[in-house]
């Protein structure tokens, strides 16, 4: 009999329980604001191991990202990780920011450089009494507070990076510094996955490297956002759009079943952790969470994989 397939069993495998992050960004108006807290409402019952909360470019949502935060910390039962830049701040700026976060009993921080202050494609300069780049806000932050450290993975290299090899080196150096966790920026071939997390532990990179899904709700914003920050967007999948602008109940259903495949793909070949870039909207993110396994309410476990092949022999 073939291997069973493990993303046939995630309800049940105790030993491989699923778990999964959710991404949000701060609302800009009161309409965004409901449409926010529709979503976490909506996904909370999946008990995610935490949900983060982007910070603008340049910092330009500090306050709305530290509302929401505040606001996910009093109201609900998640735990927040607040993003956060060095780039375009003075170190006292930036580390008042942590300080904050660290007296409202934020604990987790996903610490990032930022993009250059006029946009992807220019030379980045650090400022001139600032942190001098991502692993160096790492270290920042563990000095001030005892708080987690989350930081970005590149598996098809940074737009600014020479090569992947120094994509690896910048990696380590925030895990030098105190990251214990890398989240990937997205990407849809997970063969490209694979190949980074081989390179990423063959450099003596230990921590986990969470896989970030991008559920595609609107593939010509997820094309722009892919040009942006070097993802690449392969021609079956454009081919799997095409033809779609003007339908979009069927382009849903389309983008269900391409997040669908490329999840269960990861978690056949051994992957249990996923972070999802919601763009603020529960639906597809719920439903793919629903193919994992994940129940309203309920912690994943049971039995394990042994147990389901004894049962099934
Ligand atoms: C999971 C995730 C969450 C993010 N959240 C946010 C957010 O909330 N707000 C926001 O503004 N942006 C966010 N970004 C985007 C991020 O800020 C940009 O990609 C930024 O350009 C790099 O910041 P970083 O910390 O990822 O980079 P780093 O890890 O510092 O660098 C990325 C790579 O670029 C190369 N590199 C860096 N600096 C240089 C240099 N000076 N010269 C040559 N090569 C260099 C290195 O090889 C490095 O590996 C996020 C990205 C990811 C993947």
């Amino acid at each position: 009999m073939d291997a069973p397939r493990l993303s046939r069993f995630t309800e049940t495998n105790a030993k491989r329980a699923i778990r999964v992050s959710f991404e949000f960004f701060p609302p800009k108006t009161e309409d965004m604001e409901r449409t926010l807290w529709e979503a976490i409402g909506r996904l909370a019952p999946l008990l995610p191991h935490f949900v983060s909360v982007t910070y603008g470019a340049g910092g330009s949502t500090r306050e709305r990202t530290h509302a929401t935060v505040k606001r996910i910390l009093t109201e609900t039962m998640l735990t927040p990780a607040a993003h956060l830049t060095c780039v375009a701040a003075s170190r006292a700026e930036v580390d008042a920011v942590i300080e904050a976060y660290a007296q409202a009993g934020v604990r987790h921080i996903v610490a990032l450089r930022g993009d250059p202050v006029g946009g992807i494609g220019e030379k980045y300069t650090p400022h001139p009494g600032g942190y001098r780049n991502a692993a160096d806000l790492v270290s920042g932050i563990k000095r001030i507070a005892d708080i987690e450290v989350s930081v970005s993975a590149y598996p098809e290299k940074h737009p600014d990076s020479t090569s992947v090899a120094a994509d690896i080196d910048m990696l380590k150096a925030k895990v030098d510094a105190g990251a214990s966790r890398a989240i990937t920026q997205f990407f849809f071939e997970n063969s490209v996955y694979f190949r980074y997390l081989d390179r990423a532990r063959a450099a003596g990179i230990e921590i986990p490297i969470v896989p970030g899904i991008l559920p595609v709700q609107n593939f010509k914003q997820a094309r722009s956002f892919a040009a942006r920050t070097g993802a690449s967007v392969p021609n079956w999948l454009a081919a799997r759009f095409d033809g779609l602008d003007d339908d979009p109940a069927t382009r849903k259903l389309i983008a269900a079943a391409v997040a669908a495949e490329q999840v269960l793909d990861l978690v056949d070949n051994g992957v249990t952790d996923f972070h999802f870039y919601t763009m603020n909207r529960a639906d597809l993110v719920y439903a793919i969470c629903h193919l994992l396994g994940l129940r309203p309410g309920k912690q994943q476990s049971a039995h394990a994989l042994s147990d389901i092949e004894i049962e099934q022999a």
